[in-house]
């Protein structure tokens, strides 16, 4: 079986979409390992978005995940790093309301920004993202 991160952002917490995706979540055969509500701070999601630093949204995006608490999962099932992005639908809710209407994105996000949910795009992000939270990167 294989591990990923999996984040509701402020904007679905804010929404109060936490129950029905992970009912969703449960209902596709993921296991939830581990969960946790953590208010990121600007510092924090540097950090976890640093490939992004230098785009010219960064400003903005730092500001959307640093505006609530995020809501972060440890998923597991066989190919959970695929699976869940193919059920989180693309980057670009506006879009995944069109093109993916059963997804989450389309059901909780709002935008190219506002999206709602995260997931890993590799097993080397979902291990690294998986310590970020879940190991001692935030508490130190
Ligand atoms: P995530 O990594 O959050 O699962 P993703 O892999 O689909 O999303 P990335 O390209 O890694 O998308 O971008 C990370 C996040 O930055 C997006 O989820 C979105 O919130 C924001 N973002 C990406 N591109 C843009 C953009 N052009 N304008 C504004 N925000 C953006």
């Amino acid at each position: 079986k294989e591990k990923t991160l999996a984040m509701i952002k402020p904007d679905g917490l804010f929404g109060n979409y936490t129950d029905e995706i992970k009912r969703v979540i449960l209902h596709s055969g993921f296991s939830i390992l581990k969960e946790m509500s953590i208010q990121l701070n600007e510092v924090n999601v540097r950090l976890f978005y640093a490939e992004h630093s230098k785009k010219s949204f960064f400003p903005s995006l730092v500001k959307y995940m640093t505006s609530g608490p995020v809501f972060v999962m440890i998923l597991e099932k066989v190919n959970a790093i695929a699976d869940w992005r193919a059920l989180i639908g693309p980057t670009d809710a506006s879009k995944a309301k069109v093109t993916h209407p059963d997804s989450i994105r389309a059901i909780c996000g709002l935008d190219l920004e506002r999206n709602c949910v995260h997931g890993s795009d590799s097993p080397q992000s979902a291990a690294r993202e998986i310590s970020f939270f879940f190991g001692d990167t935030l508490s130190s």
